[in-house]
């Protein structure tokens, strides 16, 4: 890199490019994980897909290492690097809603929060996760696990198309008619292949939801797992609920008694209508005596939003994961044990059920392999305080070790932290070869690494 390569390419972008010396440095090389302390050499705010062109075009002639930020949100920090460029594409915000045709196109740098409050406007929504921060490129690319999968599935069984610039500064289009395999590769596959810089995605008919949690003491946590293992692979599609072990935040939502206690709970979202809804929850909220329970219709994009105050950007956050085919009793045990020894207030452990409309996609039809998963489990550890670091990692990795000889062997991507090539391989098993020789088709160089690598084949 030299300082007239370097002004050229600062000429030809449209958005900032930010080095060190830079008032704004700080503040743009932070993640959302306050864990995370990268320095890269570089960072540029694409406001455009010329922008991203010229960004990979100039790392790539000088050798630079590349992260790819969308909402900054990834839990081992891979939207940034140590000494590279980071791209940036948090300034690429277009959402188009296409009401007739129910799509929405989404420009890369988009959170969900920017797109559900662009389809609410007409009564529909793209299936995503549980909270509105998270950014829409690494969520989709990941697989896409919230609270409309029981429903329409994962995110990715809703995706279209997506605009992609690749190693080599091309940019091209992937659906089921161009790039058939860059398309499967991506629905699952990570930020291996290119940056997606925008998304299109079919719009599914959600407005009012039948949500909110209900929680019980952690005495009966034993008894609400087992009822709750059953209940919710037997439910209608359009019944959805995670469970949780967590710490009642003190907050006026919740009576002060309840306040800093830690229970096990069901968070709920339903798309059924109003009747139907409270008819099948009913055996769920009513077989034992919770101590909290606000179930009632809600705006989606107010259920989405829900954790957002709870959860800032800039907290210490460790986190590990698994896919999980049954709850045996003796997984359950484990569960009450570790789960009842939260280690700060934000700590967390949820289960999400992945079946419903999930489980009609074949487990190779795209590069998300666990379609005869039932939940995908996070053992969560959050705190403010770095110095309560080696707390929440060691809380959550010896829960980790524990649950895990019961897990289906492999994590969800977008739940992992960078755990060493034996785990990726694991979180996509039998796909894994054939995106290998994808990533050698479009990335034979290995140009995009920062993330949940997968190995050009050789
Ligand atoms: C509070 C919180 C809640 C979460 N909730 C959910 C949930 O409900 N459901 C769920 O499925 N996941 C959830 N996640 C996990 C989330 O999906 C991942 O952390 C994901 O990586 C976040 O995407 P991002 O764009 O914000 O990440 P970033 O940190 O910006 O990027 C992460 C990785 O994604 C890739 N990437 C990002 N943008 C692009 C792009 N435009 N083109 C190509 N590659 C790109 C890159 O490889 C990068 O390494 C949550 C995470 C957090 C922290």
């Amino acid at each position: 890199m030299t300082p007239e390569s370097l002004g050229l390419f600062r000429a030809n972008l449209r958005g900032e490019l930010i080095q060190p010396a830079d008032a704004a440095y700080e503040a743009a090389r932070k993640v959302y994980n306050g864990m995370i302390d990268k320095h890269p050499t570089l960072i540029t705010r694409c406001v455009d897909v010329a922008d991203v062109v010229y960004a990979v075009n100039f790392a790539r002639e000088n050798s630079l290492l590349v992260a790819i930020r969308g909402g900054g949100h990834n839990g081992g920090g891979l939207g940034t690097c140590d000494g590279g460029l980071v791209i940036d594409l948090s300034r690429m915000k277009g959402v188009h809603v296409d009401p007739a045709a129910r799509q929405v196109r989404v420009e890369g740098g988009c959170v969900w929060g920017d797109v559900d409050h662009a389809t609410h406007a007409f009564g529909m929504a793209v299936p995503c996760g549980f909270v509105s921060t998270t950014g829409v490129a690494g969520l989709t690319l990941g697989g896409g696990i919230g609270y409309l999968t029981r429903a329409y599935g994962l995110t990715i069984d809703n995706l279209l198309a997506a605009d992609v610039v690749l190693a080599d500064g091309r940019l091209v289009r992937a659906s089921n008619e161009e790039n058939p395999d860059l398309f499967w590769a991506l629905r699952g596959g990570g930020g291996n292949f290119g940056v997606v810089t925008s998304f299109l995605f079919r719009l599914q008919p959600v407005k009012i939801v039948h949500a909110g949690p209900t929680f019980w003491p952690l005495a009966q946590a034993a008894d609400v797992m087992r009822a709750y293992r059953q209940f919710i692979l037997d439910a209608p599609e359009d019944v959805n609920g995670f469970f949780a072990f967590l710490v009642i935040p003190p907050v006026p939502m919740f009576p002060e008694h309840l306040h800093n206690k830690t229970v096990c709970g069901i968070v709920w979202c339903c798309t059924a209508p109003p009747e139907k809804a409270e008819a099948a929850l009913k055996p769920m909220r009513t077989f034992a005596k919770p101590v909290f329970d606000h179930v009632g219709p809600m705006p989606f994009t107010t259920l989405q939003s829900l954790f957002d105050g709870l959860y800032p950007a800039g907290l210490q956050w460790y986190w590990r994961a698994d896919f999980v085919r049954d709850l045996s009793d003796p997984a359950i045990a484990l569960h009450v044990e570790h789960g009842s020894q939260l280690p700060t207030m934000f700590s967390t452990m949820h289960l999400y059920p992945i079946n419903g409309a999930a489980h009609r996609v074949g487990k190779n039809d795209t590069a998300y392999s666990y379609r005869d998963a039932s939940f995908a489990e996070v053992i969560v550890g959050v705190d403010p305080d770095p110095a309560n670091k080696d707390k929440i990692t060691n809380w959550c990795t010896s829960y980790f070790d524990a649950l895990h000889p019961y897990s289906a062997g492999g994590a969800y991507v977008n739940f992992m932290m960078e755990e060493g090539q034996e785990r990726i391989r694991a979180a996509f098993r039998d796909n894994y070869d054939r995106l290998a020789a994808i990533k050698k088709k479009y990335d034979p160089a290995n140009f995009f690494r920062v993330n949940q690598n997968i190995r050009p084949a050789t």
